[in-house]
């Protein structure tokens, strides 16, 4: 089965056929769509459609369950990052770009993308990660870029203005500033959940975003792109990860406000709302056995999303092609009718 997005052709024959379309347009031809066909013709493959509910692996799946932080490496199946998929087009073409949790999961997903696209890509991750890190770096070096890592624990305030001046130096320069970095621990009761679990999430998902942005923002000329990831639980919290959806909804407002702030600068900031998606996070105490048995079966689509299924968006608003939007909330979910 073959997904569209992922299809080598697919980007090339869209860009064709818009320029053909702006030719059409110029020559004042009567038919966009002949003029388009006639010059996408010599290249043009015809794309199968894949209905999006019979692609990737569905529950159950295997409990599996890994000491925080998990690996990628060590899941079963392993998350498809589209290493072996993900086609650019020259989109990000000399951009750089900053991903925290950049070695697993969507962040791992972004930071392929980035590099295919053209982009030089630093990654954070914690010292534990070091194996998941080590396989992003080998795929942004295939891909020509250059790859920095970066590994610290981004509770620390300074640790955080240290992270964003090095990938600036490393870098020479900031364009994209993506935050995939997040803590997930599940609690069935709230009276289980103590002072220093609500810490750690809100530390990790709250404090460290504040102080990364606030150390990013002097280094990002306008045209320049922030990008957080918030979560459906911002809008639908769960019942076992409270103070994680908190964070989220914080995340979530937190880049509508920046953004009216930011334009000013000419920067955007958008965020992006996952739903279930089959990740380390999930398997390293994120959820319930039970619950990530299930992942994703009571989603429309039926199944959890893999990484790779959201790297394009993560491209897109990184991309100057998203220039009219800031202050956005991005749902990828599978289905579930929230942002
Ligand atoms: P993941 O485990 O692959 O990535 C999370 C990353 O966070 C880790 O790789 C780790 O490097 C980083 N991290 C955690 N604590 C850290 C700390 N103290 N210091 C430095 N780095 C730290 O899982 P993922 O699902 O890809 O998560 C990425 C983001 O997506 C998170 O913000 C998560 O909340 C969000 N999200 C995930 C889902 C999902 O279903 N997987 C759904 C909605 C939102
Ligand atoms: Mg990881």
């Amino acid at each position: 089965m073959t997904d569209d997005s992922r299809n080598p052709n697919h980007d090339s024959s869209r860009r064709r056929l818009i320029q053909a379309a702006g030719i059409a347009a110029m020559a004042g031809a009567s038919s966009f769509t002949q003029r388009a066909v006639a010059a996408d013709a010599p290249a043009a493959t015809a794309i199968p459609l894949s209905d999006p509910r019979q692609l990737f692996p569905h529950p159950p799946f295997r409990a599996q369950p890994q000491p925080w932080p998990g690996l990628a490496s060590k899941m079963d199946p392993r998350p498809d990052h589209g290493e072996h998929s993900y086609r650019g087009s020259g989109r990000l073409a000399g951009r750089k770009a900053l991903i925290t949790g950049g070695d697993s999961g969507l962040g791992r997903a972004a930071a392929i993308a980035y590099a295919r696209e053209g982009a030089d890509v630093a990654i954070n991750y914690l010292p534990q990660e070091e194996s998941d890190a080590r396989d992003v770096q080998g795929l942004v070096q295939q891909a020509g870029r250059k790859f920095v890592g970066l590994p610290g624990d981004i509770r620390n305030e300074s640790f955080c203005r240290d992270l964003v001046s090095r990938a600036a130096v490393e870098l020479g320069g900031l364009d994209i500033f993506v935050n995939c970095a997040g803590r997930q621990h599940t609690h069935d009761d709230i009276l289980d959940v103590s002072t220093e679990d609500f810490d750690w999430t809100l530390k990790t998902n709250l404090y460290a975003l504040f102080w990364l942005t606030k150390a990013a923002i002097p280094h990002m000329k306008p045209g320049s792109a922030i990008i957080f990831t918030s979560s459906t639980n911002a809008y639908n919290p769960s019942v076992n990860i409270l103070d994680y959806s908190i964070t989220k909804a914080g995340i979530a407002n937190f880049a509508k406000g920046l953004a009216k702030q930011l334009v000013g600068r000419g920067i955007r900031v958008n965020a992006i709302a996952p739903g279930p998606f089959w990740t380390a996070l999930q398997v390293s105490g994120g959820q319930t056995a039970e619950n990530v048995e299930k992942l994703g079966g009571d989603v429309p689509i039926g199944r959890p999303g893999q990484p790779v299924e959201i790297a394009p968006i993560y491209v897109q608003l990184a991309s100057t092609e998203s220039s009219y939007m800031t202050g956005q909330v991005v749902g990828v979910n599978g289905g579930v009718g929230l942002p």
